[in-house]
């Protein structure tokens, strides 16, 4: 089919929840992706955060195909080896006791807030348990995590969300102490806001979080679908904090492409039991087998290390890019995670397209940023073949 078919027939069956950039992508290979005309582009997206390992990694694709023709679903009712293992590794990783295997990111909050509600309902038998959320962060789609995601914009239209959510300022820790009651029974909040436009946590906040959550028995849920996973450098994002939360969420980058996520807990906060929750395909052996070896490709090829040194290269360059155009106003992140804000007379949407034009993919983030969440094993001279097709556009 031609690319003008494919794209006629897709806006002619799909609901229209995505207005898309004209572009068909057909195959991939390493950070590059090809059009269904042959057009190469050098990838900055992964689509959004989650393709770390590249596209056609020989490994990762093996292993899925290896399972592919043993077993692809079993139903949580019975057990499988590659859930078990990928669930050891994931524990050893993160510093937590339990994981709960989702298919999504947002599955993975619906989840976690769950198991708060569940946490604070053992303690009072009260069912009138709040949630700390933050302005300006994202935590998916579904109802319960668009209820703790702060954009006007995404929430109005479904409203009534879940009840008992409030929202504090990001970084701001009187904000969240005011917000404090005797039936508040977790803070939400990603350790670092991506789609709300690139804001990091400050130490400050986190460490001050962690002392009231503590004091409170509260659930500190860090969300790091999107900055997990080695992308700043660590592991996880919070391991560069000295800080960890109760209650972690992953998903993005865990299945390189394959639809996995997990939320994950300490023993003493394990409060779901049989009956409380569930899923059909969750954890299911192909998913699994291809987070379990994920987990091993980032400890092999010490991706978080790699994404830190690129990272710090990325930074220089974008810096450099800042400083010789006026139509970008700040610079933010760190790692493989980081993002430009331009003026508003340079809407971000039109760079995306130009750049693709220039054979460069991007994707923005609220605020008017260009976000930059390439596969982690970008390396330095495909940063520089980036900034040269960037610079084209911004010319
Ligand atoms: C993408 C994202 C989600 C939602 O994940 P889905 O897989 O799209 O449901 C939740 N939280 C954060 C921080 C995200 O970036």
């Amino acid at each position: 089919m031609k690319k003008t078919e494919i794209i006629e027939k897709a806006e002619a069956n799909l609901l229209h929840t995505y207005n898309r950039f004209p572009v068909v992508l057909d195959r991939g290979e390493g950070v590059y992706l090809y059009d269904c005309d042959g057009k190469q582009y050098l990838d900055f997206a992964a689509g959004i955060a989650v393709f770390a390992l590249g596209y056609h990694n020989p490994d990762f694709d093996n292993a899925v195909k290896a399972q592919a023709d043993k077993l692809v679903h079993t139903s949580n009712l019975f057990y499988n080896e590659p859930a078990a293992e990928t669930a050891e590794k994931l524990n050893r990783l993160t510093g937590m006791d339990r994981v709960f295997f989702t298919n999504s990111g947002t599955e993975a909050i619906e989840g976690a807030i769950k198991l708060a509600r569940k946490y604070a309902y053992n303690k009072d038998g009260c069912t009138d348990h709040e949630i700390i959320a933050m302005n300006h962060s994202f935590h998916g789609r579904s109802m319960g995590a668009l209820s703790v995601t702060g954009k006007a914009a995404y929430q109005d239209p479904f409203k009534p969300l879940i009840g008992g959510v409030k929202f504090a300022e990001y970084n701001d820790l009187d904000s969240v102490k005011d917000l404090v009651t005797d039936k508040t029974c977790a803070v939400i909040l990603e350790t670092f806001q991506g789609e709300g436009g690139i804001y990091p946590a400050e130490e400050g906040f986190l460490k001050g979080l962690r002392r009231i959550c503590d004091e409170k028995d509260i659930l500190l849920i860090f969300d790091e679908i999107q900055c997990g996973m080695g992308r700043t450098g660590k592991m996880f994002c919070y391991q560069h904090y000295g800080v960890e939360p109760d209650v972690l969420t992953v998903a993005k980058a865990l299945g390189n492409g394959l639809p996995v996520g997990a939320f994950l807990c300490k023993e003493f906060a394990a409060a779901l039991v049989p009956g409380d929750h569930g899923t059909t395909y969750g954890g299911n052996p192909l998913v699994c087998a291809a987070a379990g070896k994920v987990l091993d490709l980032f400890e092999e090829r010490k991706l978080p290390e790699h994404a830190k040194e690129v990272g710090e290269y990325l930074y220089q360059q974008l810096e450099g890019l800042k400083e010789r155009h006026s139509c970008i106003k700040d610079h933010r992140g760190m790692g493989l995670l980081q993002g430009l804000e331009f003026v508003e007379s340079t809407p971000v949407g039109e760079v995306c397209s130009k750049a693709q034009d220039q054979g460069l993919i991007v994707i923005s983030a609220s605020g008017n940023v260009l976000r930059f969440v390439p596969p982690l094993i970008v390396e330095k001279e495909h940063v520089d073949e980036m900034i040269r097709k960037l610079e084209n556009c911004l010319d």
